[in-house]
């Protein structure tokens, strides 16, 4: 780029993407409404734009280099026009050192810095590199409000930000920081304005939301928070939080994710029995069924502890859905090892899950002090188990829905043919049927005739 010809006066249009998890769709909505709040336009166009922003993730080494292709796959844009490529998100010191001392980007943002993203893009268009990554204890966004496609009927809502649990694979508490939970009150009051504009269903949002806290002052208790703090319950903790929710917004759906299994709590899950506006859907990551391995990755729950409180949701909440992030070809993994990962698998029979081989993420524990120890072959053969096994547990329960009927959010067209809406039950499965003269936003009910592992297809009925 010729940084003499970048016209910092002329209306400069931005094009965002995103990579990774739902937290970083959640940021780009606040960086979006940072950035045209401060004189800069949006656009899908890659053409128009000259400031083009990757939302990055560095859990796994793979978005790494998608972002790397991606920017490869995008030079020639360098070659018609001044323009300013900039990443976002979790940062790992070695993809801002491959990508800023490159020159491949002209600058990096950390997660907690977005606030400062005007004042970075205009001293870029001067011909500055800048790396502005940091972890904050107070930055949580609560005044910005995010910006959200209009007819969109869901919406992603952080309550936390950052993560203290130090897994030893996980590179996000240094890239995020430290955990800091969200100001009740906001939350509530964002939420209802969801619901006023139209939106049906918010996703609650947080590395670990089950250990959401917030103590307040006691100023600010007396003179706000009335509604919320009663006189022994001075503490809003998960539980209290989605009880709140649930009762101040009783025609939206409420979900969250993710969920700890060692932070969360009976009174949660109980609280998520109670509303039928919770839904009915916990995704808990076990990463590894091996105690040996837990204690690796310093997850502090034991493979028991984990089974038992999947016990506890399926006693109280039946019909709730349960998926699982999984991990294979950790440190020191052996086939004993893997082995168990199978058995808790078919002991739980999820209904799916998210699985993935071990990369070191330089920075983290594992990376720096453990040894990558299992060859790539068996981690994929081991991967490819347990994807195997997933696909058979998801149809087994899939294979339950049919003849039942099912109350379905519409969220879309579905993606193979225009003649059907998508939507999603309280269990988070995805079930398509005929449009008829449906419409997107509405609840309606579907009877189960087929089934593929991730999807269900019905037809609409009218309930009597
Ligand atoms: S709980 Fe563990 S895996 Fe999840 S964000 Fe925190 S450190 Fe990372």
């Amino acid at each position: 780029m010729n940084e003499k010809k970048f016209n910092v006066l002329k209306k400069n249009f931005f094009y965002i993407e995103s990579y990774g998890c739902q937290m970083n769709i959640s940021d780009n909505e606040i960086v979006i409404s940072i950035l045209l709040n401060n004189g800069f336009f949006l656009t899908e166009n890659l053409k128009i734009a000259n400031i083009i922003l990757l939302n990055s993730c560095s859990i796994r080494s793979k978005v790494e280099l998608a972002i790397k292709n991606r920017l490869q796959k995008l030079k020639y844009l360098k070659k018609e026009k001044p323009i300013l490529f900039g990443i976002l998100g979790c940062l790992s010191n070695s993809m801002k050192k491959n990508f800023l001392d490159n020159n491949l980007i002209n600058f990096t943002i950390g997660p907690d810095s977005y606030k400062k993203i005007p004042s970075i893009i205009r001293l870029s268009m001067k011909g500055e590199k800048i790396s502005h990554i940091f972890s904050s204890k107070k930055e949580t966004y609560n005044n910005i409000k995010p910006f959200r496609k209009k007819n969109k009927i869901t919406a992603f809502l952080s309550i936390t930000r950052g993560c203290d649990n130090m897994c030893t694979f996980c590179i996000v508490p240094f890239t995020r920081g430290r955990e800091i939970s969200r100001d009740p009150y906001s939350i509530i009051k964002e939420c209802k304005t969801l619901y006023k504009k139209g939106f049906k269903e918010v996703t609650l949002l947080g590395q670990n939301v089950d250990s959401y806290v917030w103590f307040g002052s006691d100023e600010l208790k007396k003179r706000i928070y009335k509604k919320i703090y009663t006189e022994n319950k001075k503490i809003i903790d998960f539980s209290k939080l989605l009880d709140l929710l649930a009762i101040e917004i009783p025609f939206m759906r409420i979900r969250f994710s993710t969920s700890n299994p060692h932070d969360m709590s009976n009174k949660v899950i109980e609280v998520i029995s109670k509303h039928s506006n919770i839904c009915k859907h916990i995704h808990l990551p076990v990463q590894s069924g091996s105690d040996k391995i837990l204690k690796l990755m310093n997850r502090k729950y034991t493979r028991k502890q984990y089974l038992s409180l999947i016990q506890k949701i399926k006693s109280i909440i039946p019909e709730c859905s349960i998926s699982h992030d999984i991990m294979t070809g950790f440190c020191n993994e052996d086939e004993k090892d893997h082995q168990e990962t199978i058995s808790l698998m078919n002991e739980v029979k999820y209904n799916y899950g998210y699985m993935f081989s071990y990369s070191p993420r330089p920075g983290t524990y594992s990376y720096n002090k453990l040894k990558d120890n299992v060859p790539e072959f068996i981690k994929k053969k081991r991967l490819q188990e347990i994807i195997d096994l997933q696909r058979n547990h998801s149809i087994f329960q899939m294979k339950k829905y049919i003849g039942k009927i099912q109350e379905v959010l519409i969220e879309g067209e579905s993606k193979k043919n225009n003649q059907y809406w998508y939507g999603k039950n309280t269990q988070n499965i995805v079930i398509v049927f005929p449009k008829k003269t449906y419409k997107i936003g509405e609840t309606v009910f579907i009877k189960i005739m087929d089934y593929t592992s991730a999807t269900l297809m019905g037809i609409g009925i009218e309930k009597k």
